[in-house]
């Protein structure tokens, strides 16, 4: 029997005239996606992405976990294909159902006539498919009401389907269909959830991460390359481009008043992420920033850092409390790397009394005290780029 997988659109559906541009990016980053699991097919019809094997050595069950992870898919479906007649129907889903059916309470199936000149009416199919499962399972009760588990007949254009239900896709929009943004990337718990979530709305991601070696060790850089990994679930792949803060703070240490350091620190993060995102033509700037959740993420205190680039900065957790971070760090399974315990090059040299209040006049005087454009420009010719893969593609 043929198995495909029926990947539902999610909000593409509600586009207009640029559906067909959606559609495109969908296709395109679902054939990367999926292609360690073998060589599918896909096309796409009434608003589903179908993804047919091609043969034998094809993954089904390896393809519907990758699919789950692409953005723009609203559910996952792995169905049986057959002819679009009820002989071919009823022979498939006595043979498909029963096994998926069986443990559970209760069941119903239900029929959806997406081709109209089916001669059957879709509860006509759900009725005669159901009799001919129902005699199969015979301790499952049948309830059309509140059923544990619906198994569904479509009738497409070109066959039917038969499956015993979905599960949740990515959801969002395709990867890389809104632009490019470039991810400040820490090794903490925020910054890996905020580029799940800007990839999520479409942005393509690309990271940039600061090191302060030897304040910071190498296994701290390596954490973060393993956060971006897990992120590039989402996203396929990331380009990583990493740069070395040491001689910078090494002399801002020596000439900046210490309650300055974080803010000014900021500020410098800020023009070499945004020099990184223009030379890779990124558009804006992303962090893990929540207002309030430390000193250096008051109001007052992004409005310091924002003034040192001219470039937007998307900070998609602003509003958000740290259990409701958490919650999603859990759920794309960057958590648990997060909390390893490496040090950031932003916990080293950490004054004590962060102000909290800055005045830009004031933090000006503070960083004309050290010659930033040039050690910037240093530090920005040593960068490395690191180009990160999920686990599957290493
Ligand atoms: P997280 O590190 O999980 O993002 P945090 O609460 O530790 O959260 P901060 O250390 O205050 O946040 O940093 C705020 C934001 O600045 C981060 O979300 C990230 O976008 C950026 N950032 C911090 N440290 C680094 C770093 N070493 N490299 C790149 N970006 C960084
Ligand atoms: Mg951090």
């Amino acid at each position: 029997m043929k198995e495909t997988i029926l990947c539902k659109y999610g909000e593409i559906v509600l586009k207009g005239l640029n559906k067909p541009q959606f559609e495109k990016a969908l296709s395109a980053e679902m054939k990367r996606r999926i292609a360690p699991a073998g060589e599918f097919d896909i096309f796409h019809s009434q608003s589903i992405l179908y993804l047919s094997p091609k043969n034998e050595e094809c993954d089904i069950d390896f393809a519907v976990e990758f699919a789950k992870k692409v953005f723009g898919i609203a559910t996952v479906a792995r169905a049986a294909e057959c002819e679009k007649n009820m002989d071919a129907i009823i022979k498939t889903a006595v043979e498909y159902l029963p096994e998926k059916i069986r443990g559970h309470k209760s069941f119903k199936v239900e029929g959806k006539r997406g081709d109209k000149r089916f001669p059957l009416t879709s509860p006509e199919i759900a009725r005669e498919v159901g009799s001919a499962v129902g005699d199969l399972v015979p301790e499952v009760d049948v309830d059309l009401k509140n059923p544990e588990i619906t198994a569904i007949v479509e009738i497409r254009e070109d066959c039917a389907y038969i499956h015993a239900g979905s599960e949740k896709g990515a959801g969002g929009i395709p990867y890389g269909s809104c632009g490019k943004a470039t991810l400040l990337l820490s090794g903490g718990i925020d910054s890996p959830v905020a580029g799940y979530m800007m990839a999520r709305r479409g942005a393509l991601i690309d990271a940039v991460h600061f090191e302060s070696f030897p304040y910071t060790s190498e296994r701290a850089e390596e954490k973060v390359a393993e956060l971006a990994s897990l992120v590039c679930e989402y996203t396929g792949r990331m380009r990583m481009k990493v740069i070395s803060l040491t001689e910078i703070q090494e002399e801002m240490v020596k000439k900046i008043d210490q309650e300055y350091f974080t803010l000014l620190l900021r500020r410098c993060m800020m023009r070499l992420a945004a020099r990184a995102a223009r030379e890779s033509g990124s558009m804006a700037l992303v962090t893990g920033e929540s207002l309030g959740q430390v000193a250096s993420q008051t109001m007052p205190a992004l409005v310091v850092t924002d003034s040192a680039v001219d470039m937007p900065v998307l900070r998609p957790l602003i509003g958000m409390d740290k259990e409701e971070i958490i919650t999603i760090a859990r759920k794309i399974g960057t958590f648990e790397t997060s909390i390893q315990p490496y040090e950031d090059c932003c916990t080293v040299f950490t004054p004590k009394h962060p102000k909290t209040r800055p005045e830009l006049e004031k933090v000006l005087i503070q960083e004309a005290k050290v010659d930033f454009e040039a050690l910037e420009n240093k530090a920005y010719e040593a960068m490395r780029v690191r180009e990160i893969r999920r686990a599957i593609d290493n």
